[in-house]
């Protein structure tokens, strides 16, 4: 009997073929906007210390408590998967010194993310996020820049009907009274609540708001339920008010939700979600907002900080959905058929040249005729087909097959470089 089939981890895909098009064109867009907003590349570590995350991310998150993927290296250390950029990014700004020699640092990254959670389309072990960082910036204009990045990744991705969702969390001032507040009154009608909540109630209210159980979101829509919009010290409701004028200024519309809170701990301040109602359930294609207490957290307190973060597997998918149309094609220019092993390396060589003229081209090598290569070349949507047999070294050149046309012509090889050079931006 044969061995049984080893197939992915549950909660994890291979992404190709068609898809790992999409997502290119997501990295690709990403890497431009970055590029031109003067966001640098940084890329951490997969794995980081446990205590990274129990610290940055917040002991009472779900991240921390139910979704981490926590494991005792050889070495007897508690190492954990990385399951958000934010932490790692503030560590290495911290372990970097960069708080004294370079205080403002703009940061982008791309890369693999983990957490152990029920997989359902759109919410993966493995999933894949984007993510932009501003760290010694406390200016709300900051806030509104990584606003704007995040609005015009998904402009350019041809993303519409998007909602962006705000929020103030207020800050170390201020949100002690508004908590005091929140768990007096969840206090007073702890039988309705869940029995998470109920733990939540004691370590950490703010997460209750993040319940999507009934009972609890019944409460929320009590009149008399407090809002911490209500609560925010005038530096954070300046703050606010200046974020929702730079929104207002560059035309980018959003709705307040005082119960947005976000699933990490360290956020003060901005807070904000990016939601579609095209992907059920999981509708949240990215967030972020301001962390000026994350620093603290990690043994430096003092470094402002606000970014977002955007998952690329919902992004892929909402692309899938609602822009078949404009899906990006790669589609070499030129396939190579050689019909015979003299053939074969005619094209070897010339698949040197071809890279120094920067004609892209694919060779199946297949020992299977002209017929085989036509028909396989049709298939692939190539524009050209160029032969090489017998004939053709006997002649010195090649035969070049226009596909859409129909037409063949030989030539020598400086007139077939130069003729795919003048076409190869028309491939
Ligand atoms: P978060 O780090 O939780 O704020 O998530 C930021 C974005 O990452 C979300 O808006 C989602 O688009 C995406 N995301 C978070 N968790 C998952 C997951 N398990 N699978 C796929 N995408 C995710």
């Amino acid at each position: 009997m044969g061995q049984q089939k080893i197939t992915v981890p549950k909660g994890t895909k291979d992404i190709l073929g068609e898809e790992v098009v999409w997502w290119q064109k997501v990295e690709e867009v990403v890497r431009e906007m970055a590029n031109l907003f003067g966001y640098q590349e940084i890329r951490t570590p997969i794995f980081e210390q446990t205590e990274l995350f129990a610290r940055g991310v917040g002991e009472e998150t779900d991240i921390v408590q139910k979704e981490m993927y926590t494991f005792q290296d050889k070495g007897g250390r508690s190492i954990t998967l990385r399951p958000e950029g934010t932490a790692p990014v503030m560590r290495a700004y911290i372990e970097h010194g960069l708080s004294v020699t370079n205080p403002r640092v703009k940061w982008f990254y791309l890369g693999p993310m983990f957490r152990y959670e029920r997989p359902q389309a759109g919410r993966m072990r493995q999933f894949h996020q984007f993510g932009f960082e501003a760290l010694g910036f406390s200016s709300p204009a900051v806030d509104v820049e990584i606003i704007l990045v995040a609005y015009l990744i998904y402009q350019e991705l041809g993303l519409s009907e998007l909602t962006l969702e705000l929020n103030s969390l207020g800050c170390e001032k201020c949100r002690p009274s508004y908590l005091s507040k929140l768990t007096k009154f969840l206090e007073e009608r702890k039988d309705n609540l869940c029995a998470n909540c109920v733990r939540r109630l004691e370590k950490n209210p703010l997460r209750v708001l993040d319940c999507k159980e009934e009972g609890c979101q019944n409460l929320f829509k009590s009149p008399s339920f407090p809002v911490i919009e209500e609560y925010l010290c005038s530096d954070c409701q300046n703050h606010q008010f200046k974020v929702e004028a730079g929104l207002e200024n560059l035309g980018i519309s959003y709705q307040i939700n005082p119960f947005l809170v976000r699933g990490l701990d360290y956020y003060t301040k901005t807070a904000f979600e990016v939601k579609t109602g095209q992907l059920g359930a999981q509708d949240a294609i990215g967030g972020g907002g301001r962390y000026d207490q994350l620093s603290a957290a990690l043994g430096v307190p003092g470094v402002a900080g606000v970014g977002f973060a955007a998952g690329i597997e919902r992004i892929v998918l909402l692309l899938e959905k609602t822009q078949q149309e404009t899906r990006p094609k790669k589609v070499p220019c030129l396939y190579l058929s050689p019909l015979d092993e003299e053939g074969e390396k005619q094209v070897l060589r010339l698949a040197r040249e071809l890279t120094k003229w920067r004609v892209p081209f694919y060779c199946d090598f297949a020992d299977k005729g002209l017929r085989y290569h036509l028909k396989k070349a049709q298939k692939s949507g190539v524009k050209w087909v160029l032969m090489v047999g017998q004939e053709e070294i006997e002649r010195g050149g090649f035969s070049l097959k226009n596909l859409t046309s129909g037409s063949q012509v030989f030539l020598q090889e400086d007139e077939l470089l130069r003729l795919l050079q003048k076409e190869k931006s028309l491939c």
